[in-house]
């Protein structure tokens, strides 16, 4: 058959070598032809190289990528002990779903959940679950600081960035396995092999150009949820500022997101350019009642600041 020909001849050519090759095409089986034409043909248009293959493809339905992004939730929580107080809880979810109100994905559920760790991080898996550490409240400076990450987050959720990551990353044969959810072992059989949270988040990766599409679009999202759009930049400017005195101290925030000059000068200058609203949140008395419920850091890099 011509079809199955070509699509083992572009998965010959790029498919990547990630253990994962129990995973294979079964075309008469999972997939109806349309489908597979359809898929191969967005794959083709796109593909100019080894290299670039895949690199802003999608070929998981959004059911397709709930379920990854709940099989992948389920991974994680094995190794991850989550901050389970519940007026915290409460809060940091109020504050995730009043921004996903406003967001250009409202229609799929979000989890927010707060990862019991000094460490200041936060990471969103495809469809919806997003993970953001007490450390990371705890060094919030403002309610729209914290807003402006969580915004960040959901933005790669809106985007597809960790199913397009994903597809980059794993390749035609094993998303094509999953399409159209006639194949729900291979979501709990992928999951499984990325080996855990650190498989996990590695896969899931992103580019410069899907960062820099985050934040343009947590900016926007952060000002129509009526927070000041520039909570965003003010947490990237402490970020480079604690970098700057101990480097180091922000390792694992650094490695998935790093912040640069570049992006404060953008994120700045694009909520700038918005046209101005009155009234818009930086911080409130709710947030700095939350953030003083917390335990304090082993090793706090903003009393270090004051120490100096
Ligand atoms: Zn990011």
């Amino acid at each position: 058959m011509i079809l199955h020909a070509l699509i083992r001849h572009v998965q010959k050519g790029l498919s990547r070598s990630l253990s994962l090759t129990t995973a294979t095409i079964r075309l008469s089986r999972s997939l109806s032809l349309t489908t597979a034409a359809a898929s191969l043909s967005i794959l083709l248009l796109t593909t100019s190289g080894c290299g670039s293959a895949f690199k802003d493809v999608n070929v998981l339905s959004e059911a397709d990528e709930i379920a990854l992004g709940r099989e992948f939730s389920r991974e994680i929580e094995r190794e991850i002990k989550l901050y389970q107080e519940p007026e915290v809880v409460r809060y940091v979810d109020e504050l995730c779903q009043a921004l996903v109100l406003h967001s250009r994905r409202s229609n799929i559920p979000y989890y927010i959940k707060v990862v019991d760790t000094d460490e200041v991080n936060a990471f969103a898996l495809p469809g919806g679950y997003l993970y953001v550490n007490r450390g990371l409240i705890s060094i919030s400076g403002t309610e729209a600081e914290l807003a402006g990450v969580i915004a960040h987050e959901i933005a790669h959720v809106v985007a597809r960035h960790g199913a397009k990551a994903l597809t980059r990353q794993l390749g035609m044969e094993i998303m094509l396995g999953m399409i159209s959810g006639r194949n729900p072992r291979g979501v709990q059989r992928i999951a499984a092999q990325l080996a855990g949270i650190g498989g996990i988040l590695s896969m899931l990766h992103h580019s410069r150009e899907a960062e820099r599409e985050a934040d343009a679009l947590a900016v926007v999202n952060l000002r129509e949820a009526g927070y000041d759009p520039e909570g965003l930049t003010g947490f990237f400017e402490k970020l480079l500022e604690i970098n700057d005195r101990d480097p180091g101290a922000l390792a694992t925030m650094f490695a998935t997101h790093p912040p640069s000059r570049e992006r404060i000068e953008n994120t700045r200058e694009q909520a700038a350019e918005l046209p101005v609203l009155e009234g818009l949140i930086t911080d409130s008395d709710r947030f700095r009642q939350i953030r003083g419920m917390l335990p304090p850091l082993k090793k706090n890099p903003l009393e270090k600041e004051k120490a100096e």
